[in-house]
């Protein structure tokens, strides 16, 4: 198994994951400094290094705000907790809020999870048109680490600083939104 890590932006703000190997190179190039290690080592003729498990870059990166995760099956399930977004079953399939054959889009504010029974009771029809009603209003998650988390892969170092991202992203709760 490839040992993964989590990279922290300078300001301990988490960016993306990478090959433990990949991040052990970033701090051999002084990029980053080592903050957890898996406990495990990486072993060469000469010298042997701790494996990253989480790495803070030395220096800020900015980011793009909107990082872009892929629409699937197991993304959109992992965003609503594996729950169908208008009864709260465990949801079986994934449904266009408005039906593709209304013109309804394949992006992240039309595609909810949803049970088997919802998802064929509804049909082609608009929400409009039944008594069915959105739990919250779909939207694109916030960042692949919110995602990561959400789908449970997470490891236990990685906890401190992604906890602080799905703190925030407790604003999707928002009914405002
Ligand atoms: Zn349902």
């Amino acid at each position: 198994m490839i040992g993964r890590a989590l990279v922290l932006n300078a300001t301990f703000e988490p960016l993306c994951v990478v090959s433990s190997r990949r991040a052990l190179v970033l701090v051999l190039d002084l990029k980053a400094e080592l903050v957890h290690s898996t406990g495990s080592e990486y072993r060469s003729a000469r010298a042997c290094f701790p494996e990253p498990s989480v790495v803070r870059l030395a220096q800020y990166v900015r980011v793009p705000r909107q990082t872009k995760v892929a629409i699937s099956r197991r993304s959109v399930f992992a965003r609503d907790g594996h729950r169908c977004q208008y009864c709260g079953a465990q949801a079986e399939n994934i449904d266009h809020v408005v039906p593709r054959s209304r013109g309804g889009t394949h992006s992240w504010d039309n595609v909810v999870a949803s049970c088997r029974r919802c998802n064929a009771a509804k049909e082609d029809y608009l929400l409009e048109e039944t008594g069915f009603v959105l739990h919250e209003k779909p939207r694109a998650p916030r960042s692949r680490v919110w995602l990561l988390a959400a789908s449970g892969e997470v490891c236990a170092d990685w906890e401190p600083y992604v906890a602080r991202v799905l703190h925030k992203s407790g604003e999707r709760r928002d009914p405002a939104a």
